[in-house]
C-alpha cells in the first residue's frame, strides 16, 4: 500500500532490527580476534583547568578500528560487550595500556596527568575487580594518585552498597574516583549523601548546543557550589563553546572536558598537548 507511512515505518523499522542484530553477531564473532589483533585503540580526551586552561588530566577512552581504518564509537560496542561479558576485557586492555603509558613517561622523566578510565557495571559483580585494579596498577609502578576512576551514577545507583564499598577501598589505596554523567539519572543527591568521591563529572546533558537557560545555569551553579563544601570537584563534560566555558570559570568550576578545547585523540597526539599546554 504505496504511501500508508504506517506501513513505511513498520518496514523501516524491521530493517533498523535486522541491521542491529546482524552488527551484534558480527561484533559477537570478530571481538576476540580484533582483541588479539590490536584493533583496540586508546584515545585520551583532555581535562583543562577552567583557572589556568592548561591540561590538568585526561580520559581514555577506547575506540575500535577496523580493518579499513574507521574508527567505530564505543556506544556501538560496549552496551554489546556489557551484554556478554566481553568488556571486562577490553577495560583491563585500556586500563594496561594507561598503565604502560604512564610507565614510559614516568620513566623518561616527562610530565604526567592523573588519567580517569571508565568502570563498566559488569566489574561490580566482581568481588576481585579492585584488587585486580590495584595488582596491575602496581605491576607498573604507577603511583595510585594518576589513576581515577570513574562510575557512572547510574550504576552507583543501581548498586549501590557494592558501588559505596568499591569507591572506599579504592581511595584507601589512593586512587581518585569520580561519578560520571552526574545528573543524567535520579537520585543523584541522595547518591552525594552516601558515598564519597573526589570529583563530580557534570553530564553533557546540561551542556546541549545554543545558551544555557537560566533553570540550567542556577542548578549547575547550585550543584558547584554544593560539591565545595562537599570537598569534590566538579568536572563539566561537553563543553563545545566559550559561552559555556566562561558560564563555567565564573562560577568558580574547577574543570571542563569538551571539543571546545579538545575532541579525544590518539596517544601520540596527546603527547604533543601535553608537551605545549601543561
Ligand atoms: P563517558 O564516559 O561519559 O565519556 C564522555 C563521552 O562524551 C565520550 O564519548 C566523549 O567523546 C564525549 N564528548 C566529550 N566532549 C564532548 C562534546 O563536547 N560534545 C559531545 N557531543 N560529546 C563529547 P565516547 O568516547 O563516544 O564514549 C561514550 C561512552 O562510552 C563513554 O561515556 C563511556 O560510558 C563509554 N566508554 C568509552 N570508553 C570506554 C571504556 O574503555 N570502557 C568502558 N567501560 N566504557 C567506555
Ligand atoms: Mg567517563
Ligand atoms: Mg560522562
Ligand atoms: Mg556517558
Amino acid at each position: 500500500v504505496k504511501g500508508n507511512p504506517l506501513i513505511t515505518s513498520c518496514g523501516l523499522f524491521t530493517n533498523e532490527m535486522q541491521q542491529k542484530i546482524q552488527w551484534e553477531t558480527y561484533v559477537n564473532q570478530h571481538m576476540e580476534a580484533a582483541l588479539n589483533n590490536k584493533e583496540f585503540s586508546v584515545y585520551y580526551q583532555p581535562k583543562i583547568s577552567l583557572e589556568t586552561e592548561c591540561i590538568v588530566g585526561a580520559e581514555a577512552l577506547v575506540r575500535w578500528i577496523v580493518a579499513d581504518g574507521e574508527v567505530i564509537s564505543p556506544i556501538r560496542f560496549i552496551p554489546i560487550f556489557e551484554m556478554n561479558g566481553f568488556i571486562e576485557r577490553v577495560d583491563f586492555f585500556v586500563y594496561e595500556e594507561v598503565c604502560r603509558f604512564l610507565k614510559e613517561r614516568l620513566d623518561r622523566k616527562q610530565k604526567v596527568v592523573p588519567i580517569s578510565v571508565n568502570v563498566s557495571g559488569s566489574h561490580l559483580t566482581n568481588p576481585y575487580f579492585v584488587q585486580n585494579v590495584i595488582s596491575l596498577v602496581k605491576r607498573y609502578e604507577i603511583p595510585t594518585h594518576l589513576i581515577e576512576l570513574e562510575l557512572t551514577e547510574s550504576v552507583c545507583i543501581e548498586n549501590s552498597k557494592v558501588a559505596i564499598d568499591m569507591v572506599k577501598q579504592f581511595r584507601e589505596n589512593g586512587f581518585l574516583v569520580s561519578i560520571d554523567d552526574f545528573g543524567s539519572g535520579f537520585s543523584s543527591l541522595n547518591l552525594l549523601k552516601d558515598m564519597e568521591t573526589d570529583i563530580i563529572k557534570l553530564d553533557r546533558q546540561f551542556f546541549r548546543e545554543g545558551e544555557m537557560h537560566k533553570e540550567e545555569q542556577i542548578i549547575i551553579t547550585s550543584i558547584v557550589n554544593m560539591a565545595k563544601k562537599l570537598n569534590m570537584k566538579v568536572i563539566s563534560e561537553g563543553v563545545e563553546t566559550r559561552a559555556q566555558s566562561e558560564f563555567l570559570k565564573g562560577i568558580m568550576c574547577d574543570m571542563a572536558q569538551g571539543y571546545f578545547f579538545a575532541k579525544p585523540m590518539p596517544l601520540d597526539s596527546f603527547e604533543a598537548e601535553l608537551l605545549q599546554n601543561t
